[in-house]
């Protein structure tokens, strides 16, 4: 009997012995390609020599000193280095542990702000439907995905919804792409004019939409009329880039894709690539001045929050990022992986989308390609995917669809960066084995 509370109590999963590269390997010597970075976490790979090596030598020095008492060399490296990649606008990392802390750390930060400005009677948040913003309950009040909210949804804060931007789905016939990005866009006006903008905290969106909506990638010109919106009514611009950034996008945030700059942005996942849990909340400098200023405190902590071994990982995942070419990397793999799962699956009847950027891509698969009908909800396909894929030597990340059928089931890639076009051949094979096995003939 394991005593390890899983998640899923009754399953029974392979135990990991070790990782190279992009593989890793469990005690019975059955080797898997990393195809999604575990959920998007491994973009170095596994057991690479120069974070190991930073590790030890952290550890050796001081592995974890207490932030009431001190700040450590390692945190404020890694903070410099971070606000360094960061536009200039952007001078402050909050280190925390992980996603959902950094976007808890995002949503207090938010409200504090207004607090310190004179404005306490801001108190709401827009956000939008198909979203993921972490599990505790702060995080979980501002997701959109009905799932994960339902057991707990009366604990949660009031949130708006706004619609994703979902071509694939919501798209008009009469209208382009940008035309579409904007009239979802400027739903957010729409919901701000009907919650009254003096109210309202800010808006929270994933730039890329991971786990929940697979790679969902908005079209040119959305977050730039997002941004616009958020100015011109005086609310604060939050993106969660836990998943979709570090590098994922080939881009080091993905909001550079459209040359805005957000009040606030939780980065998390590929920050220490898996070797420490870490995540940051960055903070711009209006924000910042607005607390440093006033009362000179910001009222959050967490006893764990800028681990120097953690910081350690972090900035030499970082410097090997930079050192390696990485995020370069994922932008020209990924043009190759999706090339690859295009040659794969133009022509499968039930793989109706493939969309993404960089080395952050999905399937979104369909009962019928012409119309669109996603599988039933109730079917267990991403269970039956994610074994099978198991089972051939396959990670992958697949989520079920929507309940109200306006999202199919989706396959979410992310490997590491490191991966070459062998690597790239054998995860569209792969897929493609266990995607005939779990679909219909
Ligand atoms: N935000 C996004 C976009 C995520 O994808 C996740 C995790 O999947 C989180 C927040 C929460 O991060 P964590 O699981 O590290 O708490």
């Amino acid at each position: 009997m394991s005593h390890v509370f899983h998640r899923h109590c009754h399953q029974a999963l392979p135990t990991i012995a070790s990782g190279q590269g992009v593989y890793l390997t469990d005690t019975q010597g059955k080797r898997y390609l990393d195809a999604c970075g575990g959920a998007a976490v491994s973009c170095l790979g596994h057991n690479h020599p120069a974070v190991l090596e930073a590790i030890h030598r952290q550890l050796d020095s001081i592995p974890y000193a207490h932030t009431g008492f001190f700040t450590s060399e390692s945190s404020e490296a890694l903070a410099k280095i971070l606000a360094d990649l960061a536009p200039p606008l952007i001078n402050r990392a909050y280190l925390v542990s992980g996603g959902s802390e950094a976007m808890e750390t995002a949503l207090k930060l938010a409200r504090q702000y207004w607090v310190e400005v004179g404005q306490p009677q801001r108190q709401h948040f827009i956000a939008r439907r198909q979203s993921y913003h972490g599990n505790t309950l702060g995080a979980l009040s501002v997701g959109g995905n009905a799932w994960r909210r339902a057991p707990f949804a009366p604990l949660l804060m009031d949130t708006s919804l706004i619609a994703p931007c979902y071509a694939y789905r919501d798209q008009g016939p009469d209208e382009c792409a940008y035309q579409y990005g904007q009239r979802v866009a400027n739903e957010l006006e729409t919901m701000l004019l009907e919650k009254g903008p003096e109210t309202v905290i800010g808006f929270i969106a994933e730039p890329v939409v991971g786990a929940t909506a697979g790679a969902l990638t908005a079209e040119t010109g959305y977050f730039t009329r997002i941004r616009e919106i958020c100015d011109q009514y005086n609310i604060l611009l939050i993106l969660d880039e836990v998943m979709c950034g570090t590098g994922r996008t080939g881009r080091f945030f993905a909001f550079e894709h459209e040359h805005i700059v957000p009040d606030i942005v939780a980065i998390a996942k590929g920050l220490a690539a898996g070797y420490q849990p870490i995540g940051a909340t960055l903070v711009a400098d209006p924000v910042y001045n607005a607390i440093a200023n006033g009362s000179g405190f910001f009222q959050h902590g967490h006893t764990f929050m800028a681990h120097p071994t953690a910081c350690a990982a972090a900035l030499a995942t970082l410097t090997t990022l930079e050192q390696e070419g990485l995020v370069d990397a994922a932008e020209k793999q990924g043009k190759a992986l999706k090339t690859a799962l295009h040659h794969q699956f133009d022509s499968s009847p039930f793989v109706g989308d493939i969309r993404g950027r960089g080395l952050f891509l999905a399937l979104e698969l369909v009962a019928d390609k012409a119309s669109k009908q996603p599988f039933s909800s109730t079917l267990p396909l991403a269970k039956q995917i994610k074994q099978t894929a198991l089972e051939n030597g396959l990670m992958c990340y697949p989520m079920g669809g929507t309940i109200d059928g306006k999202q199919g089931h989706h396959i979410l890639l992310a490997p590491p960066y490191i991966i070459k076009s062998p690597h790239i051949d054998e995860i569209a094979d792969k897929l493609r084995i266990t995607l005939d096995t779990c679909l219909p003939h």
